[in-house]
């Protein structure tokens, strides 16, 4: 009896102690093992939705480089040109970019063909290798001054372009270059370059050699975009064209900006006018949304009047989407910073800010760019 007790007492304690143990030792593991259910769950919830890779870029665009001889007079040194601090103030705001392009109105074809001003501009080298310490990675040179003086400057220009490693669009030195569509990859997201102009105050272009300056042609232009598109992300394409100092778009303008948009083109960079037009969103069919600068305005010149002393750095960030569905591209931040060209009795030019160089006058430029783009951050 007593030794039947004592083994029920025993089988007690052992069976307690086993499953009390068990209960102990089994508790973290439990716990691991729901937490790595829960994991794996997670994984196989969000594995295929959660696949979306989203890349950004900036882009910044400034207007006219017009080269008068009161602005390249005023660069001149013993042993050349200088155009750094004509620059200085907005060097660190043209820089910050991903992406920065500039319409290099006066063809810059070397001070040894003789610089020149209107209305048979040339500019001297000396512009570019400042447009490279501030940041400029692409210029258009489809402009009307592009054939004033004529093969040799073009000639001077793109090689002097390609040494200083800043891209150029809208005039080539042959059929097979003008065809090459130009691109610049930042982030993956590779952007392309086209650029067209109006006419090119009556000069006409060389017998067969369409290929000097890209001419407003509806398709011409289509086909580049639609080449462009095949190539690249976002399509950028330039266009000289409007009325010189009107303040608002043409219905030309805008007729021309919709065409391009409806082609293709994400982004349209306008210029000419000489003073800023406001910018606006295009509506595509598609659902997307184009941008258009009808134009940027000088942003460099010898012009005097108050409108024309005013440009400015447009500024547009892209965003790469890519997942299940494809990659879609989506266009954000929106920005204009207004610049002011500064100086007396011809001497001491300097590009401004014009927050800082007249606040009331920034206000009324302000209002004027964000008249049609209420979602353009103006600083
Ligand atoms: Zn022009």
């Amino acid at each position: 009896m007593k030794n039947k007790r004592l083994l029920i007492i025993i089988t007690i304690i052992l069976v307690t102690i086993f499953i009390g143990g068990s209960t102990i030792f089994s508790q973290p593991n439990e716990a691991d093992m729901e937490e790595e259910r829960v994991s794996s769950d997670m994984k196989t919830l969000y594995q295929p939705t959660k696949k979306t890779k989203v890349t950004e870029a900036s882009l910044s665009a400034i207007g006219d480089l017009l080269i008068h001889k009161e602005v390249y007079n005023d660069a001149k040194t013993s042993s050349g040109y200088n155009f750094e601090p004509m620059f200085q103030e907005v060097s660190q705001h043209l820089s910050n970019s991903d992406i920065t392009f500039a319409n290099s109105e006066s063809i810059m074809g070397g001070a040894e063909i003789g610089v020149s001003t209107y209305p048979s501009f040339n500019t001297p080298f000396e512009l570019g290798d400042t447009l490279k310490t501030n940041g400029i990675d692409i210029v258009s040179m489809s402009n009307n001054h592009t054939l004033d003086r004529g093969v040799p400057a073009i000639e001077n220009a793109i090689n002097q372009w390609d040494f200083l490693g800043i891209k150029k669009v809208g005039s080539y030195l042959s059929p097979e270059e003008r065809d090459h569509i130009t691109t610049i990859e930042k982030n993956d997201i590779t952007f392309s370059f086209l650029a067209y102009t109006y006419g090119t105050n009556g000069i006409q272009t060389p017998e067969g050699k369409p290929y000097l300056v890209n001419r407003i042609d509806k398709d011409l232009i289509a086909s580049d975009i639609e080449r462009a598109s095949k190539e690249s992300d976002v399509v950028v394409v330039s266009l000289h064209f409007g009325n010189e100092y009107e303040r608002k778009p043409s219905p030309e303008q805008k007729e021309l900006a919709a065409f391009a948009a409806a082609e293709g083109a994400d982004i349209i960079l306008g210029h000419h006018p000489h003073v800023l037009q406001p910018p606006e969103w295009i509506q595509n069919k598609d659902g997307s949304q184009s941008l258009v600068f009808y134009s940027l305005g000088n942003f460099l010149s010898g012009q005097e009047q108050k409108h024309r002393r005013i440009g400015g750095i447009a500024g547009v960030t892209v965003q790469k989407i890519k997942n299940e569905q494809g990659t879609s591209i989506k266009l954000t931040k929106p920005s204009f910073k207004p610049t002011y060209v500064a100086f007396e009795n011809d001497q001491n030019f300097k590009v401004l800010p014009l927050k800082d160089f007249n606040p009331e006058l920034f206000q009324e430029v302000s209002k004027h760019m964000k008249a049609s783009m209420s979602d353009l951050a103006v600083h």
